[in-house]
């Protein structure tokens, strides 16, 4: 049987990056072919308003910016398809993409793949996660929370945010962090530190998540780093917001990565990498501004890349 011919994009991620970088390809008329993975649309389908996209002076929700973003590069002719790639073998042209189901051939690559929640590996965590009282999504799950104490763990953007997003159901939001300044930028800690339903948790870190065996979280243990005492948050539910793992693993080691499992670009570019023809962009490879707006400018550097690479060696 002869092998399906090669595509001429293929982009790896839907997320602000991967459908930048698809707006972009389609535009150019390469028909790029999008591989959408286990979280459609990416993170910022799981955040409620964000107030810092250029563009937007009322704010706009998160789920219906990656939809817009998506039907625009559905309408220039991007294609999409479920599939999630496990491994890669680059030591050839075209570049091979192993799926579950099928090998699919490239011209040119972008990963696009982003970063997934990290989890405090305390014991209860997983048992009690996913519709059972552990959570990382404060959006998704927040509802189910109403009138009852919650605990947050984190100190950054995300953990200011998810805590402020809560005290809209929650009677009281303990935010537990392992210092005794929050890392979060100081517009969202001031708010989250002066707001009458969050109770600050400082120098903790998290022990155990406790609950019954059936699913329901009773309460979380935490230890005061300083003085050693143990107490226990008498809370239903536990968000977790500690950051985030990028999401590279399958392209490792034929795209360098750091030691935080970060992709490393080629030096003096943001996107190319040591492989020809395959790029990177957004929080699988960036781990100092993770923003929506700079994710969206790696997937357009990196599209515009590939376009280029295609007209120098054959698209
Ligand atoms: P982050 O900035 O990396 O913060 C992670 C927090 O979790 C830190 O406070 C860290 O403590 C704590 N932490 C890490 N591992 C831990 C562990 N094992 N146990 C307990 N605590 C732990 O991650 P993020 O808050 O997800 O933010 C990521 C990026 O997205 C940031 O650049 C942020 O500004 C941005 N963001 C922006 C917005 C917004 O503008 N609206 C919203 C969300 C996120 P330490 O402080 O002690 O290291």
């Amino acid at each position: 049987m002869s092998n399906p011919p090669a595509e001429n994009v293929v982009i790896i991620g839907t997320g602000c990056a991967g459908l930048t970088a698809a707006v972009y390809s389609a535009r150019s008329n390469l028909s790029p072919l999008v591989l959408e993975g286990p979280l459609p649309g990416g993170q910022l389908t799981t955040t409620s308003e964000v107030e810092n996209f250029p563009g937007f002076p009322e704010g706009v929700d998160g789920f219906q910016l990656m939809d817009s973003l998506r039907r625009q590069a559905a309408k220039f002719g991007a294609r999409f398809e479920q599939a999630q790639v496990r491994s890669v073998d680059f030591s050839a042209s075209p570049r091979k993409l192993v799926c579950a189901d099928r090998t699919i051939l490239a011209k040119t690559v972008i990963i696009a793949t982003g970063a997934s929640p990290r989890m405090t590996g305390i014991p209860g965590e997983k048992e009690l996660y996913g519709g059972k009282g552990v959570t990382t999504c404060a959006t998704c799950d927040g509802a189910f929370y109403r009138k009852m104490d919650v605990a947050v763990i984190g100190g950054g953007d995300s953990a200011a945010e998810e805590a402020l997003f809560l005290t809209r159901f929650a009677s009281k939001v303990h935010l537990v962090h392992r210092r005794d300044a929050l890392r979060a930028s100081r517009i969202m800690a001031d708010r989250a530190t002066s707001h009458p339903k969050i109770h600050m948790v400082w120098d903790s870190v998290p022990v155990a998540v406790d609950g019954v065996p059936e699913g329901a979280v009773s309460g979380l243990r935490v230890r005061n780093v300083k003085t050693g005492a143990e107490s226990t948050l008498p809370v239903k539910g536990v968000f977790v917001a500690i950051g985030h793992v990028p999401n590279t693993a399958p392209f490792a080691p034929a795209i360098d990565v750091d030691e935080n499992g970060y992709f490393v670009p080629a030096a003096g570019s943001q996107v190319r990498t040591k492989v020809p023809g395959v790029y990177v962009a957004g929080d699988c490879a960036d781990h100092v501004y993770r923003q929506a707006v700079t994710a969206a400018g790696m997937g357009c550097q990196a599209a515009i890349d590939a376009e280029r690479w295609l007209a120098e060696h054959g698209g």
